[in-house]
């Protein structure tokens, strides 16, 4: 799967492209702000010949929606997030919080909820449901790939903050060790931030997991 990665925004989103087979893709998290870089999405969308048929939301933050109702409104293409998240797009406390524009909220959401799968292009993507960063978080597994999204819960070296309003530690912790860490060591993971990583690596090495850690082989010792 190919995937280009445009970092946008004052905070630093990741808005993803991702191809997925006979010439489509998804977009997830598109969190463009500025003029330029809608435009930088949109050339990567038709430079590289992709139809868009869908937008993937892994939470309603304002730095990962700002481009969404532009999304929608371009191609007509369902915008899926989580169930707990679609009643409350990002407010513009948020926004006045950031010294940021309000985000143009005219887009209709498709609430999702854990295990349903989303048919793309020649991919799937399972929900996985991981409530925490906000109370609607999901991640998006396209699992003959390996390939997973996550959002702001899990980044490489870091999990998700919870202190803004709707985060839950607990549920947070719960969420990447009972259903990511679960998966296998070898699937990629590209966050809503910052660089790729893969699960094995993060079981490893998540200082935030540190607890939890896993050596990489068994060394013999107990
Ligand atoms: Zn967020």
């Amino acid at each position: 799967m190919e995937i280009y990665t445009l970092v946008v925004n004052p905070l630093g989103e990741n808005t993803l492209v991702a191809e997925c087979g006979g010439g489509k893709c998804v977009v997830i998290d598109p969190g463009f702000y500025s003029g330029a870089e809608q435009d930088k999405v949109m050339n990567c969308i038709s430079r590289h010949g992709l139809e868009p048929v869908a937008v993937l939301l892994t939470h309603t933050h304002a730095d990962h929606i700002f481009g969404v109702a532009e999304t929608q409104r371009r191609f007509g293409i369902p915008v899926y997030v989580g169930e707990a998240d679609a009643p409350r797009p990002c407010g513009d406390d948020m926004t006045r919080w950031l010294g940021l524009r309000s985000v143009d909220t005219s887009f209709t959401l498709t609430p999702v909820s854990d295990g349903d799968l989303i048919p793309a292009g020649e991919c799937s993507f399972r929900v996985i449901g991981t409530p925490g960063h906000t109370p609607g978080s999901v991640c998006y597994y396209e699992e003959s790939l390996g390939v997973l999204f996550t959002g702001d819960t899990l980044f490489a070296g870091a999990i998700g903050r919870t202190d803004l309003p709707g985060g839950d530690y607990d549920a947070e912790i719960k969420s990447v060790m009972e259903k990511l860490m679960a998966l296998d060591s070898g699937v990629e993971i590209h966050p809503g931030h910052g660089i790729p990583s893969t699960i094995g690596h993060e079981r490893m090495c998540n200082p935030f997991l540190e607890p939890f850690n896993e050596k990489e082989e068994y060394d013999g010792n107990d």
